[in-house]
């Protein structure tokens, strides 16, 4: 069969390997198929996501969880490419799928090579061509299409474009940003861009006594006394701040906020007024102990020294007989809503998404075309949505990266049935 057309998809991370999947599946082996990726290999970030497992989807996705100017774009992608036909892809693919808590789900080998692998050799069956180390430079614009430029000046003629070069999270696994610059030539407004499931640096002494913990809590975002933002899980101190599921969610509403602190909240089953009675019990019956094992069973031993330390405990030799009750209500809301003065994020490197990115509203939310340069699509991270932590980011990857693919593939189909017809 002569191949006449070709779609050229830029990328081929997660959204871009479903792309030019979905535009074969679409063009039933008519159309010249082509990935471009600067990388030496394809989907490089897969195998680092939901450290080493692939949390590839949540069965929760809505546009409920996810973030942007317009997070309801994505409905109707969520629609075409839904998490029941996500499921369906990768298990008809080989990859059967693990329901784990709050909806996460991973491939039961529980290898994220899994999930890349999956697509790579659907990729070959497909016979979709792949050109990787190919880093584009340029997308011009011809009478006819497109053509596709490299660093190394070679070139790729294109009817369709996909851009999935994602964001700039994580630039070591190969999204360096270069998409926008790509969108920005070609007319595309791009919003305000900044790190999102990422560490949150603090500012506080007792960062090196406390690296390594990993708690479960409840920790807030808290301006000018008020919590705006909550989230319970395990969290984790290291030696610049605190990371973990919980604080990447919060990670969102921390630039901006000169004046935020978090707000950790150590026994966030306990009501204030039961976390001091327990401690007054707890004083009564450990006299004989001092204050460095009075929290021992009650608190991470070291998280209850920082506590009795900030909490105005001079020395932790001090016997617990001493303990009075203006100490010990000062520990209680010590451990109930303990604060500390934000420092920034962590950059690029550690992000795992881009808040920000491709405004939307430029683009036809059915097809994911280009309102303001036909031919053109684009899909995943690269797009102003991000999503929370949980599976929800490759999602929208996936059901955006289809929903591109396909629809690129059948305007080809249509402008052809249109030049036979005529
Ligand atoms: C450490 C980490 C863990 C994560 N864990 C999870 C998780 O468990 N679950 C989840 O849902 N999400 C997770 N994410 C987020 C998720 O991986 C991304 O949102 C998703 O991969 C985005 O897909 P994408 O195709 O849009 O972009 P990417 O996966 O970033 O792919 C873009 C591709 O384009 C290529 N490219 C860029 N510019 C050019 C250019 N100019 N020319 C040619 N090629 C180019 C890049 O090399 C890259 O291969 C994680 C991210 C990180 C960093």
């Amino acid at each position: 069969m002569i191949k006449i057309s070709t779609i050229v998809v830029l990328g081929g991370g997660a959204s871009g390997m479903i792309a030019a999947v979905a535009a074969a599946y679409a063009s039933e082996g008519r159309i010249n198929i082509t990935i471009c990726e600067r990388m030496a290999r394809l989907g490089r970030k897969i195998l680092a996501t939901g450290n080493g497992r692939c949390n590839f989807t949540n069965v929760n996705a809505s546009p409920d969880h996810y973030f942007g100017a317009d997070p309801y774009f994505i409905k109707a992608a969520l629609g075409e490419f839904d998490v029941g036909s996500t499921l369906e892809f990768f298990r008809g693919l080989g990859v059967i799928p693990k329901e784990e808590g709050d909806g996460k789900v991973y491939p039961y080998s529980d290898q994220a090579s899994a999930v890349l692998d999956a697509l790579r050799f659907e990729i070959e069956r497909l016979n979709i061509n792949v050109r990787t180390g190919f880093d584009v430079k340029d997308i011009e614009v011809r009478k006819r299409g497109f053509r596709i430029v490299s660093y190394k000046n070679e070139a790729v003629c294109a009817d369709r474009v996909v851009v999935a070069c994602g964001g700039c999270a994580s630039p070591n696994l190969g999204s360096n940003g270069s998409g926008f610059k790509l969108m920005e030539k070609l007319g595309h407004r791009i919003s305000d861009l900044s790190p999102a499931l990422v560490q949150i640096r603090l500012k506080a002494d007792f960062l090196k006594a406390l690296s390594g913990i990993k708690v479960k809590g409840k920790v807030g975002i808290s301006v000018n006394g008020r919590i705006s933002h909550e989230e319970e899980g395990e969290i984790l101190f290291t030696d610049y701040g605190i990371s973990g599921p919980p604080v990447f969610q919060l990670s969102a509403f921390v630039p901006g906020h000169k004046n935020a602190y978090i707000d950790i909240d150590f026994m966030p089953d306990y009501e204030i007024n039961d976390v001091c009675k327990l401690l007054k019990q707890r004083a009564a019956k450990l006299k004989h102990l001092s204050m460095e094992n009075f929290f021992n069973g009650l608190l991470n031993k070291r998280v209850g020294n920082v506590i009795a330390k900030c909490s105005g405990i001079g020395k932790l030799s001090l016997p617990v007989s001493e303990l009075n009750d203006d100490f010990i209500g000062i520990i209680a809301q010590n451990i109930k809503s303990f604060k500390v003065k934000t420092d920034g994020l962590n950059g690029w490197n550690n992000a795992q998404v881009t808040a920000g990115g491709v405004l939307t509203r430029q683009f036809n939310e059915n097809t994911m075309e280009s309102e303001r340069l036909r031919g053109l699509y684009c899909c995943g991270e690269i797009f102003d949505i991000h999503g929370e932590c949980g599976g929800y980011n490759l999602q929208w990857a996936w059901s955006s990266g289809y929903t591109a693919g396909k629809y690129a593939a059948q305007s080809i189909a249509q402008s052809l049935s249109t030049i036979e017809d005529g």
